[in-house]
């Protein structure tokens, strides 16, 4: 049998290299055709040499000519820039698409792919917030799956397996993140470092301040009504510490199916490659045992709005999650940075949300132009001396 071709799209990512740890486990089920990274062409470059793929893209046009001299004994196309990422997307040597890049830059690229018939993997749950509606027409229209790697998303894929009939709704579960017990005084007060030290989960930055401010489980009920095809009050969110339930479904006669597993998530992007087969995979083992019980309860929107302007937007629809991704990109920059405070970050997402022109039923471009609006707002709303750097 052939094997399965694979760009992964953020190959030094968090995602991107355990894709490649699964890859490596299975030499005789993949191949890779593309890598690619944003600035990080020193590891790039290694895992080309590793992996022999056909070409390689550094999104960042600035590292081309150290990447280039890196490979240039290597039988590799080397190539630059962000729209080069839409390019090798379409290439026939191509079978799958492991969409992990980060944050808005995941859009284009996602749209090229399924424009193309490509099977995604994907993790960037960002093309969805922003345009769902355009990402989901064009999986349908092209024939071109989308299989989620995201835990909650793959839980319930894996729970929907065998089920023809409908959902009555969709539990997402949450850990909570590091700041679960803090109280709102508190919150104001809390480090970059603080918030980037997540209890269960090793992850990217931008997705490890998302889930500490709950953004990222906002996102993720976005995600959960394009992927899954659902109303906003069929999806509930449930705080649960340890992260054993990755999410829930329950049907319309009351029976609930869950999936569960230790927190790795070579499992979720394994199953996203090789659906519907389940392949072996090492690792720690629940201990049902040693767990005794699991918690519980509802997640506090006063403190962590993020999680409410999300349901806010899923309600506006349009464009009001593209306005949203925009401000929350800028704003975790800013706090990355040191710029702001952690509860700045709902802040600004709110006011930008408030503020940025609302379109009903936006074309791709439109957006584009509503992701660069926001962009202008939320920046606008930065202290004065961070505008300039983000
Ligand atoms: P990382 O920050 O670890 O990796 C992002 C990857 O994308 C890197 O390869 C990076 O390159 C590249 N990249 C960053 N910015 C750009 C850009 N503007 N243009 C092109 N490439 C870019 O992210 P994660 O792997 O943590 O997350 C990826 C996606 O998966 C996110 O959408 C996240 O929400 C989702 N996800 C992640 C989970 C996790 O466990 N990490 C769990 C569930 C979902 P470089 O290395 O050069 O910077
Ligand atoms: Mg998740």
């Amino acid at each position: 049998e052939r094997k399965q071709r694979l760009a992964v799209l953020g190959s030094t990512g968090s995602i991107g290299t355990q894709t490649l740890d699964i890859v490596r486990n299975y030499p005789e089920r993949f191949e890779i055709t593309t890598l690619t990274a944003h600035s990080n062409w020193e590891a790039l470059a290694a895992q080309a040499v590793e992996f022999a793929p056909d070409n390689v893209v550094i999104a960042n046009e600035r590292f081309y000519t150290p990447l280039r001299e890196a490979l240039s004994s290597q039988p590799i196309k080397v190539y630059a820039g962000e729209q080069a990422l839409e390019q090798v997307v379409r290439s026939e040597a191509v079978d799958t698409v492991v969409m992990a890049l980060v944050g808005y830059s995941g859009l284009f690229p996602t749209v090229s792919a399924l424009l193309h018939g490509k099977k995604v993997a994907l993790a960037n749950k960002e093309c969805l917030v922003v345009a769902g509606e355009i990402i989901t027409a064009l999986s349908a229209e092209h024939r071109a799956p989308i299989l989620p790697v995201d835990s909650e998303h793959s839980a319930i894929f894996q729970c929907l397996v065998g089920e023809p009939s409908p959902v009555e709704k969709v539990i997402l579960t949450a850990s909570g993140g590091p700041f679960l017990h803090k109280t709102a005084a508190e919150l104001e007060k809390v480090s970059v470092e603080d918030a980037l030290n997540h209890p269960c989960w090793t992850m990217g930055a931008k997705v490890t301040i998302d889930s500490a401010s709950l953004m990222n489980k906002g996102f993720e009920v976005i995600e959960a009504k394009w992927l899954f095809g659902l109303r906003p009050d069929q999806i509930d969110v449930l705080i649960h510490p340890r992260s054993v339930i990755h999410s829930m479904v329950q049907f319309a006669d009351g029976a609930v199916k869950a999936q569960l597993g230790t927190p790795d998530m070579h499992l979720p992007i394994q199953y996203a490659l090789s659906f519907p087969e389940r392949m072996p995979l090492d690792g720690p083992r629940i201990d049902f045992a040693e767990l005794g019980c699991l918690e519980f309860f509802k997640p506090d929107t006063a403190r962590f709005p993020n999680l409410g302007l999300a349901f806010e937007c899923l309600r506006r629809g349009g464009n009001a999650g593209g306005i949203l991704n925009a401000a929350n990109e800028i704003a975790v920059a800013a706090f990355l940075d040191g710029q702001i405070g952690f509860t700045d970050i709902p802040r600004i997402n709110t006011e930008t949300l408030a503020r940025a022109t609302a379109i009903a039923r936006p074309t791709l471009d439109q957006y584009r132009q509503t992701d660069a609006e926001a962009r202008e707002i939320a920046r606008s709303l930065l202290p004065a001396q961070a505008r300039s750097r983000n």
